[in-house]
This record gives structure tokens, sequence and C-alpha cells, in this order.
């Protein structure tokens, strides 16, 4: 028996060949993968950005997704939502996620809630949880699942994308010094949503950004490298450039200031 199988041990046979190539990886091996496995993520929207982002959790072996999405399957989704089919119209997207990872891997539990999430009920429905990506698709669900985040003290990874740009953030705001996505939106209730419906968008730049963010998902479970705490990671897709910028600590931020412990 090799080192990497006698440190997999709970791993199946079925198990070692499906996730191969993260076993191998110094960075994550079998005790990683067991880490992944007993994972569970929540992602709010199973839209553009949710649905490449839990194609990739699910075939990564995360153990347990919850899925937070009201919405129905519309044909018009189908551009780049890409875990739905034809098939899928009309369906709730929560449950359609649901089947489509059923059949991308058995190992992975889906709990499909088919529901808005708003700042009653964030706190609730993102509890005991490892990991919060956010994916949704306007302002004030993202300060929604930032506040509860910080609450819950639990990372949240935040993705946004616009035409043909992408961001993308990984929040700890409970830590001492460290931002929340509020401190660095603010809290202006009048800020325009501007969606996809309005605006348009590449089915390749949400498949992008959402990969991305189960990339920051994946690392925050393991973990490994160099996470982009408290930083954007900014897309340019026209100029085919991409930036990080850090954020500061508003000291003043409603949500994260009265929650930093020392890190
Ligand atoms: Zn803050």
């Amino acid at each position: 028996m090799t080192a990497t199988a006698a440190s997999a041990a709970p791993l199946t046979d079925q198990q070692l060949e499906r996730y191969a190539r993260h076993i191998v990886l110094k960075e994550i091996g079998g005790a990683g993968q067991i880490r992944l496995l007993g994972a569970h993520v929540a992602v709010v929207g199973a839209g553009g950005l949710g649905c490449p982002a839990i194609a990739f959790l699910a075939a990564a072996g995360v153990g347990t997704i919850r899925v937070i999405d009201p919405d129905i399957v519309s044909l018009s989704n189908l551009q780049r939502q890409i875990l739905f089919g034809t098939a899928d119209i009309g369906r709730p997207k929560a449950e359609a996620v649901q089947s489509a990872v059923a059949l991308l891997n058995p190992d992975v539990h889906v709990v499909a809630i088919n529901q808005r999430l708003e700042a009653a009920n964030a706190a609730v429905l993102l509890r005991d949880v490892d990991v919060i990506l956010d994916g949704c698709d306007n302002f004030e669900t993202r300060l929604a699942v930032s506040d509860a985040a910080t609450l819950l003290r639990t990372p949240l990874v935040s993705a946004a994308v616009g035409a043909f740009d992408g961001q993308i953030g990984v929040w700890r705001g409970w830590e001492a010094g460290q931002p929340c996505y509020r401190c660095l939106v603010g809290a202006d209730p009048e800020r325009p949503d501007v969606n996809c419906a309005d605006q348009g968008i590449v089915g390749a730049v949400t498949g992008t950004i959402g990969s991305m963010a189960a990339l920051e998902v994946v690392r925050a479970l393991v973990p490994f490298g160099e996470a982009a705490i408290g930083q954007m990671l900014i897309a340019d897709f026209m100029a085919n450039r991409f930036r990080t910028v850090r954020v500061s600590a508003d000291p003043a931020c409603p949500a994260c200031a009265a929650e930093s412990v020392p890190a």
C-alpha cells in the first residue's frame, strides 16, 4: 500500500479513482479529499455563477451543498446556466440542481432550498456551513448574505459579473482588521441593480468567474496557497486583464466593526 492510499484509508476504491487528480496533489491529498467530502457549503443563487460553481464543487466531492434560489429555470437561462437542460424549463432551480448533481456525483448531497434569501432569514438559511458562496444577482441579497456570514463567522466567497467583467472576493470580516463585503460597497440602498436581464452577458464570463469562486471555496476548505482574503480580484475580459485590489476594513462598518475579534 502506498503512503497516499494509507493516508486516504477511509476512501473507497471508487473514490480513490474518482478523486485521483486531487489525491495526487500534495496540496490536497487523501486528507484534503476527506475534508472536502465532509464539508458543507451554502451556495446562494443557482444562476450563471452558481451553476458552474456548483458543478465544480460537486465534481470535487464537496459532500453537502445547500443551494438557495427561489427562481425557476427559464429558456433564456440556458445560454449560461450549464447545470440545466431544456427539459428543466419551469422547474425550481434548486431542485433541478439536485437532479443534475445526482447524475454527476453520488457522493454529493444537495439540500435544495427553493426560497428567497433576505436579511430576515439569512442567518437561519446560512447557519452550520463551512463556507458560503454568493453568486446571486442583486445587491440587497448580497448585503444580507455578507452580514449573516460576518455574524456567523463563516468565510464568504462573493462573486459578481458585469457584461464583460467580473469580481471575486473572500471575506472574513469578523477577524480583527479584516473587511467584510459591506465595507467594500457601503450600504447605499438606492444603488441600482444591474443584472443580466438588462445588460446581457457572455456565458463564458459567468462560467469563468463562477469556476474561480469554486476554486476559492475548495481553497478555503482544504486549504492551500494564498487566499484573496479582504481583496477583490477584478477581471476585465474586454482588455483581457486581471488585477487585485486590497480592501480596507471600515472602522464604522455596522456589520463587522463590532464583530471583530483577534484572528
Ligand atoms: Zn464591514
